[in-house]
C-alpha cells in the first residue's frame, strides 16, 4: 500500500531542520502501525509525507506503486481524498462550520449530494457518541469532543488509508477504548491504518510499533508475542523497505 523509502526531511526556517535523516518503512495494505517515539523526533512529519501533506526533501513516499513525492499538488489532493483519512494532531477543524458540516465538508469535495453526506455525517457523529452536538461549532465543544468531529470527519470518505496523529491524546479511557475499537474494526475490514501516539497501551493495539528516535527508524517491534525462532529467540519480521 504505501513504501516509504530513505526519507529525508529539512525544514528550511532560515537554518536548515534536519527532521528525518533516511527512514524507510514499508506499509502493507490491510496492515495497521503504531508510530511512537519522543516528542520532536519525527513522528508528525512522517505521517504528513505519507498522507501526501507535505513532500521529502530527499527519497520518496509510494502510494500504491505511485511516487506521490514528484506528483503535482492537483494529483496529490486528488489521491488525498480518495483514499486518505486523516486525523491531525491539533484537530483543525472549520471554526465556522457544526461538527455535523465539519464531518460532510471531505464528501462536498467529491460531490456527494447533500443528504447524503448529511446522514453519512450523522451515522459518524452517533458512532463516535456525537450524535447530540452536530450543530455544536468547535469552540463550543470540549476538546476530546473536537477529537471525536476530527475522527469521525477523517472517516467520512471511507479511507483505505487512514492517518491518525494523537487521536485519542485529549480522550478519557474509555472514550479512547472505544476509539481503538473503531480503529480494530477498520483495520478488520482491511483499511491500512497508522497511528501516531505516546501512549504504550494505544499503541500495543497495532500489529507493530515503529520507533522513532531522532529522525531514524531505531527499530519495529511486534508487540504480540512473536513466536520464538528455533533458537528460542523472538522473531522480528523486518519491514524496512529494500529495494
Ligand atoms: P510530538 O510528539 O511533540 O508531536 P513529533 O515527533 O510529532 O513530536 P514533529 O512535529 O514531526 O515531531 O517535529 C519534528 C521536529 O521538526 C521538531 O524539532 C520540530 O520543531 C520541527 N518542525 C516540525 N514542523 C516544522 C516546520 N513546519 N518548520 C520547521 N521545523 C519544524
Ligand atoms: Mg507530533
Amino acid at each position: 500500500m504505501v513504501s516509504v523509502e530513505e526519507v529525508h526531511k529539512v525544514y528550511q526556517l532560515g537554518e536548515p531542520v534536519p527532521v528525518l535523516n533516511g527512514v524507510s518503512v514499508a506499509l502493507p495494505r490491510g496492515s495497521y502501525t503504531a508510530i511512537m517515539g519522543p516528542s520532536g523526533s519525527g513522528k508528525s512529519t512522517l505521517l504528513n509525507l505519507i498522507g501526501c501533506l507535505d513532500r521529502p526533501s530527499a527519497g520518496s513516499v509510494r502510494i500504491d506503486g505511485i511516487d506521490v513525492s514528484t506528483l503535482d499538488d492537483a494529483d496529490r489532493t486528488t489521491i488525498r481524498r480518495d483514499k486518505v483519512g486523516f486525523v491531525f494532531q491539533q484537530f483543525n477543524l472549520m471554526p465556522k462550520l457544526t461538527a455535523t458540516q465539519n464531518v460532510a465538508l471531505p464528501l462536498v469535495f467529491k460531490g456527494v449530494p447533500r443528504d447524503r453526506r448529511r446522514s453519512r455525517a450523522n451515522e459518524l457523529l452517533g458512532r463516535m457518541d456525537m450524535a447530540d452536538r452536530g450543530d455544536h461549532r468547535p469552540n463550543e465543544l470540549s476538546g476530546g469532543q473536537r477529537q471525536r468531529v476530527a475522527i469521525a470527519r477523517a472517516l467520512a470518505n471511507d479511507p483505505v488509508l487512514l492517518l491518525a496523529d494523537e487521536p485519542t491524546g485529549s480522550l478519557d479511557s474509555e472514550t479512547g477504548a472505544r476509539i481503538m475499537d473503531v480503529f480494530e474494526t477498520l483495520h478488520e475490514a482491511g483499511n491500512t491504518i497508522v497511528l501516531v501516539t505516546h501512549e504504550r497501551p494505544i499503541a500495543e493495539h497495532a500489529e507493530r510499533i515503529v520507533h522513532l528516535l531522532d529522525g531514524e527508524l531505531e527499530r519495529i517491534e511486534e508487540p504480540a508475542d512473536a513466536p520464538p525462532d528455533e533458537d528460542g529467540r523472538e522473531t522480528e519480521t523486518d519491514y524496512r523497505w529494500t529495494s
